[in-house]
């Protein structure tokens, strides 16, 4: 099969989450609190060739529109996104994220003797190298790429 067949199907009503950086396709379903058993039908493609990125993944959900926050939480984790809002077979609206360089308030320093901890300050984390890392302003704990995804997940909480 080539590539054009694995990724061109098309989709009715939904959203097409495109230029993924490649691997990460199963963490942007996992902040989106999509665990395949919601009755979507999803379409994954991962390490596919792209002129943009060399590699990248895509996600197309069938059924399902993108929030604000949806869309801002994905720029924590795939930067190069697109997201494309299809209705009725057409692409009514494109999105592009944009990665903040700081993140205040949304995720909590695993260091437990941050001052964060204990003066009821806000988090604030500085964003590194798009996405692939973060790190603490006030006690410069730098989170790996899997920590960070893991924080972001214990904060949405459980799925509702
Ligand atoms: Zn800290």
């Amino acid at each position: 099969m080539s590539v054009r067949e694995l990724i061109v199907s098309k989709i009715k009503d939904g959203t097409v989450i495109d230029h993924i950086p490649s691997g990460r396709a199963l963490d942007v379903l996992k902040v989106l609190r999509i665990s395949g058993s919601e009755n979507f039908r999803i379409a994954i493609v991962m390490n596919v060739e792209s002129s943009k990125l060399n590699k990248k993944d895509i996600v197309k959900i069938e059924g399902r529109f993108l929030s604000k926050d949806e869309t801002d939480i994905i720029a924590l984790i795939a930067p190069t996104a697109t997201i494309n809002i299809i209705k009725n077979f057409e692409v009514v609206e494109k999105r592009k994220v944009s990665t903040p360089r700081v993140i205040s308030g949304l995720i909590k320093c695993p260091n437990v003797t941050c001052i964060t901890k204990h003066e009821g300050i806000e988090t604030t984390f500085e964003v590194l190298s798009a996405g692939l890392r973060a790190r603490c302003i006030y006690c410069n704990t730098e989170l790996s790429y899997p920590e960070f995804v893991e924080l972001i997940l214990k904060q949405l909480g459980p799925k509702k």
